[in-house]
């Protein structure tokens, strides 16, 4: 697949002043609840209704959707607000039965996407399909297998693609539900410019207090919209309840989040100008939290060192570690100068960690 304008067609045909918002709930839970939380979102800056019709649970047990009866719920939300409606399909199955409950937004899952056999299934299903499919990336930080997943869609005659930004599983605990590892975004979209590329905060955050500071940022960065998951109840959501946030809240975030319009070659000069302000505050914060994660590691052979009562400062080791990096720092265009002067300065805090540990 190469980047061309033409792959942003089918979003600039929605004519909007926003970004494109997709709003709704986790799953479809009854006809009332789709139908009362779309006609909350009817006069928002939402154009497309979401509702998970079959959910992909991690472990058996939870609630697994409604299945093909919500479809023509779905429908009615249409009828009746005149949204959009968007799903999540998993196999040649839902493609058919979205299809024929003309469903406008496939959607293909985290999970689904980290499996080429189920999304050639889904893009032989789809084949030559004018609705609009997102590609959620996969649960695992591997943008070839997400790019791999919207090249099998291209190659089945789809026109109207996107991406779905949905963040990225870890095994560590932080302070998100999946990690949002923006660098690897970045990178699609450095690839793929034209390619439209939507946040997905709900499952990023897996909590309703930073999903306004994910919009921003996913703004400044230039993304071409949003979906979020909205309920009218959503303390007593069937799915995700933790994350969902009332349609009200919704509006409140849109009205707060600072989008920028490319007005004239000025404005337009400021944008490309944040987004790459924003691409290295990005970076500049891994650098810090990286820099972090290695001075605990230096903590630790303190403490070893302290127990076998070892020097500190181990020149050869310091002398392998300087070689090694000017080498990898060639690579990466820097010079020995800058490598040489940011290792000193990293060895020297380990030094200090090292000392405070071993004198206490
Ligand atoms: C969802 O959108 O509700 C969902 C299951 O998302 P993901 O595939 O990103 O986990
Ligand atoms: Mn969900």
């Amino acid at each position: 697949m190469e980047n061309k304008k033409e792959l942003r067609n089918w979003l600039n045909a929605f004519g909007l002043e926003h970004p494109i918002v997709i709003a709704g709930p986790c799953s479809a839970e009854t006809e009332d609840q789709v139908l009362n939380i779309a006609h909350q979102l009817k006069d928002t800056d939402a154009t497309v209704l979401r509702a998970g019709i079959w959910k992909p649970r991690t472990r058996p047990g939870n609630f697994e959707g409604v299945g093909a009866l919500g479809l023509k719920w779905l429908q009615k939300a249409k009828e009746e607000t005149g949204m959009l409606t968007a799903t999540e399909v998993a196999n040649a199955t839902h493609v058919r039965l979205a299809l024929e409950h003309d469903i406008d937004v496939l959607w293909i899952g985290a999970r689904s996407t980290v499996s080429p056999f189920i999304v050639q299934e889904i893009a032989d299903a789809l084949n030559g399909t004018d609705k609009i499919v997102l590609v959620k990336n996969p649960v695992n930080p591997d943008l070839a297998l997400w790019l791999g997943a919207v090249e099998r869609l291209h190659s089945a005659n789809i026109e109207k693609l996107g991406v779905i930004h949905r963040g990225f599983s870890t095994y560590e605990k932080t302070r998100y539900r999946n990690n949002p590892e923006w660098q690897i975004p970045i990178e699609l979209q450095n690839r793929f410019p034209d390619l439209p590329l939507i946040l997905d905060p709900s499952h990023i955050a897996g909590r309703r207090d930073i999903i306004f500071d994910l919009c921003q940022t996913a703004l400044d960065l230039s993304y071409d919209g949003l979906m979020v998951e909205t309920h009218f109840d959503p303390d007593n959501a069937w799915s995700d309840a933790k994350q969902q946030i009332k349609p009200t809240r919704l509006v409140e975030i849109m009205e707060d989040l600072k989008i920028r319009k490319a007005t004239d070659t000025e404005a337009e000069y400021r944008n490309a100008l944040n987004t790459l302000r924003t691409q290295i505050d990005v970076i500049d914060h891994q650098l810090i939290e990286t820099l972090g994660k290695r001075m605990k590691v230096a903590d630790k052979i303190g403490a070893l060192k302290k127990e076998k009562n070892v020097a500190i400062l181990q020149t050869r080791r310091w002398n392998e570690i300087l070689g090694k990096m000017i080498l990898e720092g060639e690579q990466n265009q820097l010079s020995e100068e800058f490598v040489l002067r940011i290792f000193k300065a990293i060895h020297q805090e380990s030094i200090n960690h090292q000392e405070k540990i071993i004198n206490n």
